[in-house]
Formats: C-alpha cells, sequence, structure tokens
C-alpha cells in the first residue's frame, strides 16, 4: 500500500504522462481505500482544466 504522498505524486504525474501498469494498479488500489485522495485527485483535475482553459483564453488573438 502506497502513502498518501506517493498517490498525490503518481496522481498529479498521471495527468502528464502515461503511468507504467505497476504504478496505475498501485494508484488505484489506494484511491479504492483512501478516503482524501480521490477528493484531491478531482480537485487538481478541475484546477488543470481551469488553468488549460484560461491559458487558451489568454492566448486566443481578439
Ligand atoms: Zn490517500
Amino acid at each position: 500500500m502506497i502513502t498518501c504522498e506517493e498517490a498525490a505524486r503518481l496522481i498529479s504525474d498521471s495527468l502528464d504522462r502515461k503511468l507504467p501498469l505497476r504504478q496505475r494498479v498501485a494508484l488505484r488500489m489506494h484511491l479504492l481505500m483512501c478516503k482524501f485522495c480521490p477528493t484531491f485527485r478531482q480537485q487538481l483535475i478541475l484546477l488543470r482544466d481551469a488553468a488549460s482553459r484560461y491559458r487558451e483564453e489568454a492566448y486566443t488573438p481578439p
């Protein structure tokens, strides 16, 4: 079982690149058993989503 700290790192990594199967499985197990990390993951996804939208809008010419 990985720690929340490791899970947080894997969550963040998984948004940037495809994780190796072993890490994906470890993260999935952790997300099923932990009640904090799924929320953290959701927030991170929303945040990144908002950030990328903001960047797109900022760089769109008028
Ligand atoms: Zn956790």
